[in-house]
């Protein structure tokens, strides 16, 4: 069998281990909130707040979505025409066209060229989330973020690109076997050392000191036999208000973290609400269901390009004559920008269902729904969400289920528990 036939049946490979990864993992068993009780929720929410915050949202849209058709736009316009790989060209010039040069500095200046056309948007952003009092850190502190997130973009983005063209290079006809395990291979390296090396460039990260909250919060984690190390707490009033908690890393990396505007805001029976969610990601694995879709689409979307990039028209529009150099660059970001936009949808739709599970888990380890919906409002109010977004909206790009699902969630388990 050819190289090609070989990508077809590992391409046919990855969508089923990628189908059956989703049926077994993702719970879909569970059933909605009843949208009675999200409607009654609904109408317990002052209704300035509500107004407040859909407002809020209806001024950042235009930024988002104008980001979004740039981003589209700049990613075809480089992609589909030879604008892209004369640009690739344009980088390595100074280097006499050595492949590296065009492989890493081609590369990273089609990312930023496109990051900066959507620069505008972000910062439109940010002056709507300062004019609602969202932001605290100012234009300065925002530039830096901005920096420092191009910084690691292009240490990572340096790394795979290189790494990338190395293999078409050596290997030119079995590139996307030896790809797609690489990209595989960085998806889960990098979700070991995110917490560790990425998180603490933006923010600080100390244990929660000694007291009743943490002893409560550690007893609750070996009450669900969830072993918890320490939770930590970052710093994220330096810029922003917005509460928020997560679990990242695994094995040793893995950490349940809080906000400090958390602790600032919530009561003390609000935050172990948040950490007993914290903790059904923990307990399910979702860090490593997570991990293991990602990089099944990673491999998937490798073995996808090499395919589609043996498509004379498509290499004729991009003028380049294989999709394996580094010129070609940009009509891979053009495909993976695409596809990332088809898939937008699918991924939100498999988050809301993981975090439902990980709200029931809260339900059932606090036994304390009326905390969970008084958690629920507070995340709502001092995160300016709309509690029931428009429909559309949440079906594109919601990962979690809205305010009034939660709340609504919250009075389900009250009743079938007779509390
Ligand atoms: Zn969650």
């Amino acid at each position: 069998m050819t190289p090609r036939g070989w990508a077809v049946l590992t391409l046919g490979g990855l969508v089923l281990a990628l189908l059956v990864a989703s049926i077994v993992l993702v719970p879909w068993s569970r059933p909605p909130a009843p949208r009675a009780d999200q409607v009654a929720a609904l109408g317990e929410l002052p209704v300035d707040q509500v107004a407040h915050a859909r407002e809020f949202r209806s001024a950042l849209r235009p930024g988002a979505y104008g980001a979004l058709v740039v981003g589209l736009l700049v990613a075809l316009l480089l992609g589909l025409t030879p604008l892209g790989a004369r640009l690739v060209e344009l980088a390595g010039r100074p280097f006499g066209g050595h492949w590296t040069a065009r492989a890493v500095l081609g590369g990273l200046a089609v990312v930023l060229l496109a990051d900066l056309l959507t620069l505008p948007f972000a910062a439109w952003r940010q002056s709507v989330l300062t004019r609602y009092g969202l932001s605290t850190h100012g234009w300065s502190g925002w530039a830096v973020d901005l920096l420092k997130s191009y910084a690691v973009s292009a240490v990572i983005g340096a790394i795979a690109l290189l790494g990338f063209y190395t293999v078409t290079r050596l290997a030119p006809r079995w590139w996307w076997a030896f790809g797609a395990a690489g990209a595989a291979g960085l998806v889960v390296l990098l979700s070991f050392v995110l917490p560790v090396l990425v998180e603490p460039v933006f923010n600080r990260f100390t244990p929660m000191e000694q007291g009743p909250l943490r002893t409560e919060l550690m007893a609750m984690a070996a009450r669900d036999g969830v072993p918890v190390r320490d939770v930590l707490v970052a710093d994220a009033s330096r810029r922003t208000k917005a509460v928020n908690a997560y679990v990242s890393g695994l094995g040793p990396t893995r950490r349940v973290v809080v906000y400090d505007t958390l602790l600032r805001e919530a009561t003390p029976a609000e935050v172990t609400s948040v950490v007993a969610h914290e903790l059904g990601h923990a307990k399910d694995r979702d860090v490593w269901t997570g991990t293991l879709t990602g990089a099944l689409g990673a491999a998937l979307a490798v073995v996808a390009l090499y395919l589609l990039g043996s498509w004379g028209p498509l290499l004729r529009l991009a003028g380049v004559d294989s999709v394996a150099e580094p010129r070609a660059f940009p009509l891979l970001i053009a495909l993976v920008t695409v596809a990332g936009l088809v898939a937008a949808p699918a991924q939100a739709l498999i988050s809301r269902r993981v975090e439902a599970r990980a709200d029931a888990h809260a339900l059932a380890l606090t036994g304390d729904p009326a905390t969970f919906e008084a958690m629920q409002r507070r995340l709502a109010g001092v995160n300016l969400a709309d509690p029931d977004p428009p429909r559309w909206e949440y079906l594109w790009s919601a990962s979690h289920p809205s305010t009034v699902e939660r709340m609504a969630a919250a009075r389900a388990y009250a009743r079938e528990a007779g509390r």
